[in-house]
């Protein structure tokens, strides 16, 4: 059985779905695996690097496609567009994708995948259990956006994150706030202990605490009238009531923070607006806000996706696609993802497509020309009854 790995064509992008080492581990399974000429450039493995576990580098994508029985990617297959190339149409029906489809996003790729027989997993939609872990490219991502964004805070903020005592005199530690405590804002925390700072975090999902205040931070909460949480450990958008509450402990604890980090995302895509305008203007001059919730959508009023913008002294920085900038780990990591979800699954050098399985049930979006993901169908149905072409 063939994997193949593309070379990423999404603006920006650095990653490559596996790195050389977890290509030997699946060709020791018994899988040929194909890399598309230059995949691994950005990510610092070279041809060379695959060629020498065994990889066969292939210079035509079309064919490399065309040959996969099972397609691992980054990011979704293109389907033209900026890209030039459509790679769906490229696949042989029957084909197996495993990627991080969004499918939510990507609407548009999904009908063309179950248009074209293709069998699509999304690695976002691996439900969130004990078994799976091994295969969460969310929390591997998520890791690498918790940890860079309080390095690049470090980097803005004009002072010191730990304590000093010079001759000098004293300066006191950077106070950091991060709002949604998961797995980006509980790396955050972690980070921005292990560089010294005060801090502070929140999130709407009480249950947090203990993790919070286990890393050494301060819980803050408010109390809500509803539970936020919408299960599988996802939160729901808070009632316009609840959110008015929370707006007065966030305007507090921003305008006393050197630092702020928001993480916070609604059923782990898109980003509430949880920094308003206000807010922003409550914060003390020289301070740094970083919203990591950019991919998403972004979590303040005033960022500007991808850019970092400076209002009354406040630097907001919104970072798209964070991972990409350590694509050698990212890349890595996420391919060590993939390969354990091939693992899972493979019986006698073959990937199995077993829909009774609860983490292929979770993942899987097409299969046998059907939509078979709930909610991306229920997307589709909403858009279509607001008029939205097929
Ligand atoms: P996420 O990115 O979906 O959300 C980030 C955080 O933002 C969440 O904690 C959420 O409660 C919070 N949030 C949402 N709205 C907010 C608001 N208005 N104000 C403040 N905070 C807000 O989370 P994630 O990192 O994808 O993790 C989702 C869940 O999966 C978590 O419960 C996590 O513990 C769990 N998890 C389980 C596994 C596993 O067992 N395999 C692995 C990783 C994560």
């Amino acid at each position: 059985m063939k994997i193949c790995v593309p070379k990423e064509t999404r603006p920006g992008e650095t990653r490559v779905a596996l790195a050389p080492e977890v290509c030997k581990k699946l060709i020791k399974t018994g899988y040929t695996i194909g890399v598309e000429s230059g995949a691994g450039n950005l990510a610092c493995y070279s041809d060379d690097a695959y060629r020498e576990v065994g990889v066969v580098v292939e210079s035509d994508a079309a064919a490399l496609f065309g040959s996969a029985d099972l397609v691992l990617s980054i990011n979704p297959p293109a389907i033209g567009g900026a890209a030039g190339r459509n790679e769906v149409a490229w696949m042989r029906p029957g084909t197996i994708v495993l990627t991080s489809l969004m499918p939510l996003k990507n609407t548009d790729v999904v009908r063309a995948l179950a248009e074209r027989k293709v069998t699509a997993f999304s690695t976002d939609a691996i439900p969130r259990t004990t078994r799976a872990q091994a295969m969460d490219t969310l929390s591997s991502m998520a890791n690498i956006r918790g940890y860079k964004g309080v390095l690049l805070a470090a980097a803005e903020l004009p002072k010191y994150f730990p304590m000093f005592m010079t001759a000098a005199g004293t300066v006191f530690p950077a106070k950091v706030f991060v709002v949604g405590a998961a797995v980006a804002g509980l790396q955050a925390i972690a980070t921005a202990r292990r560089l010294g700072a005060n801090v502070v975090a929140t999130d709407v999902r009480p249950e947090v605490k203990e993790e919070i205040e286990s890393l050494g931070a301060k819980f803050v909460g408010v109390e809500l009238s509803g539970s936020a949480s919408a299960g599988g450990g996802y939160a729901k958008e808070l009632s316009e009531e609840d959110k008015k509450r929370q707006q007065e402990m966030l305007a507090e604890q921003c305008g006393i923070a050197d630092v702020v980090i928001t993480t916070a995302l609604i059923g782990g895509v898109f980003a509430p607006k949880v920094i308003s305008a206000d807010i922003v203007h409550k914060m003390r001059r020289g301070s740094i806000l970083v919203d990591l919730g950019a991919d998403g959508g972004g979590n303040c009023e005033l960022s500007k996706l991808g850019q970092t913008t400076v209002v009354n002294g406040i630097t907001i920085l919104a970072p798209l696609n964070l991972p990409a900038t350590m694509p050698t780990h990212a890349s890595l990591l996420f391919g060590r993802n993939l390969a354990s979800f091939v693992d899972t699954f493979t019986k006698d050098n073959a990937f199995v497509v077993d829909l009774t399985d609860d983490i292929q049930q979770g993942a899987i979006v097409t299969h046998g020309g059907e939509i078979l993901h709930e909610g991306t169908k229920k997307a589709m149905q909403s858009a279509r009854a607001a008029g939205a072409p097929n």
